[in-house]
């Protein structure tokens, strides 16, 4: 690492004791921005590393509420509002028991560079909760989302800071989350949330976004090597909402998802996952994945089988940080895997990043590769401004072009920083070269 960067990186961990999910996603910028640093000895001056790696603000507070047997829980609530320079704090709640402070600013500090490489006017921010809405009824859920918004709505705002969702906050529960926004505030601020439901605000392709995203950029990475994912055999693990969208994306586009996850194991499906019984299974029932196989014959389900073992040429880690460990990148290397695009945030663990590297395989880290969902995001924001809705085409559209122009900027940075075919320098160097020129603009903010 660079000299004035392994200071910064040491102040880091000194100051934020603990938080080895925060330590990771810090590490992983600051060992790649050193050209960035050499080439701009301004930003350096104006000290706009250390700037980054400090919170502008960090909320923590308790949400208490009532259960279906009038038990009363005690949870707590996350905002970490990281960075504004480029526009209004933008990025996903989490309502997942593992959510710990330092899980929130990893997503918040991923959060700021992703957005930046949008090329959208959205700065960086993360929320969450350590509640776990599995199992629990609908009134539970929004009996719990009222409470955490009783004390968030006072640090939102569409010009202030604009939550979305991320894992176990979908349409259910921002609809619960926007309606004690609009009754403790008495206005109807369409863009204070995004990932509505269209019923009220929402914005065409939101839901698809990420997983569609992810899925253009690995076909972009393939075209520039001459190739695409029309025949290819692609896994993705995970079976949530970014999940779902890959697999669709991946066979509108010709490739075959031949296995999907969650936590209780792994489907493996040789002729191509069924999206329709996938979506049953997980949109609507909420079920688990083991129930696949109970509808589709032919296919495998397995708890205890790793998912980077079924041989692919794509793989789409989609579900969680630190997902895909060294051993599963050494058999996703073994099974002729050419691309993995993480569709989750940090999926990848650093050494399992150094194994695909050292095995030729091309690596695209999720603050480029998934950027799609913030993007649909920034978009839902412009047409709440606008009073105005788009069509799914047009939408889809402007989806497209933008996960290119993001695949075609980390490709491009990574080129003129001597680097050629690194994603993960080019999404960092890119994406602190636009937030530092923002922040030297705005003065010691
Ligand atoms: N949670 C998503 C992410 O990780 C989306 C954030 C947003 O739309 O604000 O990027």
């Amino acid at each position: 690492m660079h000299a004035t960067l392994e200071s910064i990186h040491q102040r880091v961990l000194d100051r934020n004791p603990g938080e080895s999910e925060f330590h990771q996603a810090v590490r992983e910028v600051l060992e790649s921005i050193g050209p960035a640093v050499d080439k701009h000895p301004e930003y350096a001056q104006a000290r706009i590393v250390e700037r980054i790696c400090e919170p502008e603000r960090q909320i923590i507070f308790r949400v208490p509420w009532e259960d279906d047997d009038g038990d009363i829980h005690i949870n707590r609530g996350f905002r970490v509002e990281f960075n504004s320079a480029l526009g209004p704090f933008k990025g996903g709640l989490r309502f997942h028991p593992t959510v710990l402070l330092g899980t929130v600013k990893f997503l918040g500090f991923e959060q700021i560079f992703k957005n930046a490489l949008t090329g959208l006017p959205i700065g960086g921010a993360k929320g969450g909760s350590d509640f776990d809405p599995r199992g629990r009824s609908d009134r539970e859920v929004m009996r719990f989302c009222q409470s955490f918004m009783t004390e968030l709505h006072r640090h939102l705002g569409e010009y202030t800071d604009v939550p979305a969702g991320d894992m176990g906050v979908g349409a259910r529960e921002l609809g619960f989350l926007f309606g004690q926004y609009k009754r403790i505030t008495n206005r109807y601020e369409s863009g204070v949330l995004t990932g509505k439901a269209l019923s009220f605000g929402g914005a065409q392709v939101r839901r698809e976004a990420t997983g569609y995203g992810c899925t253009y950029f690995a076909q972009r990475a393939l075209e520039l090597r001459g190739d695409s994912l029309e025949g290819k055999d692609v896994v993705v693990s995970g079976s949530g909402n970014v999940a779902v969208y890959a697999v669709e994306k991946v066979h509108q586009l010709g490739g075959r998802v031949v296995a999907v996850s969650d936590s209780g194991g792994v489907v493996h499906d040789p002729k191509g996952i069924d999206l329709e019984v996938l979506k049953d299974l997980k949109e609507v029932r909420r079920e688990r994945i083991s129930g696949y196989t109970d509808r589709i014959g032919h296919a495998e389900f397995s708890s205890t089988r790793s998912i980077w073992d079924v041989p692919c040429q794509v793989a789409l880690p989609s579900a969680t940080q630190n997902e895909l460990d060294a051993d599963g990148a050494r058999a996703l290397a073994k099974g002729g895997c050419l691309l993995v695009a993480e569709g989750a945030n940090m999926p990848t663990t650093p050494d399992a990043v150094r194994v695909l590297r050292e095995a030729g395989v091309v690596f695209a880290p999720g603050k480029a590769a998934n950027a799609g969902g913030v993007a649909a995001s920034a978009l839902e924001m412009q047409q709440n401004a606008s009073r105005d809705s788009w069509s799914f085409e047009y939408s889809e559209d402007r989806l497209r072009e933008i996960m290119t122009d993001v695949h075609d900027r980390c490709h491009d940075t990574a080129a003129e920083y001597g680097c050629p075919g690194d994603y993960v320098a080019g999404a960092n160097i890119a994406g602190y070269a636009r937030v530092a020129e923002a922040m030297l603009a705005l003065g010691l903010i």
